[in-house]
C-alpha cells in the first residue's frame, strides 16, 4: 500500500519545527528515522496531514557528558549510541541494547528519540532506559519540560509526550563507582524484536553487598515494567548466586503477559526470570571491574 497524501516540511531550526507543529498538533507527525512511522503510514495505520522532518534540524544528534549526566540527542541513531565511547564506558548496558536492535540498516537510520516516542512494547531501548532511570526533555512553544522514565511510557505505543511537543534529548544519570549495567534479550527469531528482555543497573559495596538495583523487564506488557520485587530482594544482600537466583525468580511478578503465536504466557514468565538473572550477573561483573 502507499500512504495517504500528506504535506512535508523540512525546517532549518528547532524553533521552526516547533512552530510548524503548533499549527496543527493532532494532524502532524514529526519524522525521525522513519523506520516505524513510514511503515505505519504505508499500512494507513497513521495518516498525518503533515510530516515535519527533523533530519534537517541541527543540534539534535550526538552524545555528550553534562555534569553527572549523559545527554543523548533525540536524533542520534542506534549505531551511534552503540559505538559511542561515552556510552560504552559509562553505561555499557545501553550500548549493548542499541547494538541488538534490528539489523545494520535499522541501526543506521532508526533513532533513540523515535524508538522511545514510538513506544513499541517489543522495543529494546525503553527497557534499558527504565533500568538506567533516564529522563526525557521535550520542547514546545511554551518551553521545556523533563519527564522521568517511570512516568514516560504510559500505554501500548503511548508516551507522556504531548502532540505539540518534540523530544529533544534523553538524559541518563552517570552511574558512579561500583555500578554495573547490562541488557539481555531473547529476540523473536523472525522479527528480531523483543520476546522478553531485561535491563539492569546494580550498585555494590566493596564488601560485595548490593546497595541499590533497578531492574526492568520488556516484552511482558504495554511497555517496560520495573521488577520491584527483584530490586527489593537484591538490596542490602550479599550478591551470592543463590540470592541473585532468588531475586531473578521474582522478575515477572509485576507483569501480565498475554499469549501470542510465538510464546505461551508460561514460557514468557519463565524466560523473564532467566534473562533477569543473566542481566544481573553481567551487570554485577561490570560493577566489580
Ligand atoms: C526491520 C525492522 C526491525 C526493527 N527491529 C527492532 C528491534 O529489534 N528492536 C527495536 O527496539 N526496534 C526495532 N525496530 C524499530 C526501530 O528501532 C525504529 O528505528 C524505531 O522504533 C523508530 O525510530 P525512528 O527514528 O525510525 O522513528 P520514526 O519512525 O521516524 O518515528 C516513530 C514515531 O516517533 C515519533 N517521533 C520520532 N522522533 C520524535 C521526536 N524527536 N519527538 C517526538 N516524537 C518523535 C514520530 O512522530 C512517530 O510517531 C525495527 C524496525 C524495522 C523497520
Amino acid at each position: 500500500m502507499i500512504p495517504a497524501q500528506f504535506d512535508y516540511e523540512a525546517p532549518a531550526t528547532l524553533d521552526e519545527a516547533i512552530n510548524l507543529l503548533a499549527q496543527d498538533p493532532d494532524g502532524t507527525k514529526v519524522l525521525a528515522g522513519g523506520h516505524s512511522l513510514i511503515p505505519a503510514m504505508k499500512l494507513r495505520l497513521q495518516s498525518p496531514q503533515m510530516l515535519i522532518d527533523l533530519g534537517t534540524v541541527p543540534g539534535l544528534r550526538g552524545v555528550r557528558a553534562d555534569g553527572n549526566q549523559l545527554v543523548i540527542g533525540a536524533l542520534t541513531v542506534h549505531a551511534d549510541v552503540a559505538s559511542s565511547d561515552l556510552v560504552r564506558k559509562h553505561v555499557p548496558g545501553l550500548a549493548e541494547a542499541a547494538s541488538l536492535i534490528g539489523d545494520v540498516q535499522v541501526r543506521n537510520r532508526g533513532t533513540i528519540g523515535g524508538s522511545v516516542a514510538h513506544a513499541d512494547p517489543a522495543a529494546d531501548l525503553p527497557v534499558i532506559l527504565t533500568a538506567l532511570d533516564a529522563a526525557f526533555v521535550v520542547q514546545s512553544s511554551s518551553g521545556n519540560r523533563t519527564i522521568a522514565v517511570d512516568e514516560f511510557f504510559t500505554d501500548f505505543y503511548t508516551t507522556a509526550i504531548s502532540a505539540n511537543e518534540i523530544l529533544t534529548e534523553i538524559r541518563v544519570p552517570l552511574p558512579g563507582a561500583r555500578c554495573g549495567t547490562a541488557y539481555a534479550k531473547l529476540p523473536h527469531p523472525a522479527s528480531g524484536y523483543v520476546v522478553v528482555s531485561a535491563g539492569v543497573l546494580v550498585t555494590r559495596q566493596a564488601s560485595g553487598s548490593c546497595t541499590a538495583a533497578r531492574v526492568a523487564i520488556g516484552g511482558l506488557g504495554s511497555g517496560p515494567c520495573r521488577a520491584i520485587a527483584t530490586e527489593i530482594e537484591l538490596q542490602g544482600k550479599p550478591l551470592t548466586p543463590q540470592i541473585i537466583a532468588a531475586a531473578a525468580a521474582k522478575a515477572a511478578e509485576e507483569t501480565d503477559p498475554v499469549e501470542d503465536s510465538y510464546a505461551s504466557v508460561e514460557y514468557k514468565l519463565h524466560v523473564a526470570t532467566v534473562y533477569a538473572r543473566m542481566a544481573i550477573e553481567a551487570a554485577l561483573e561490570r560493577a566489580r571491574n
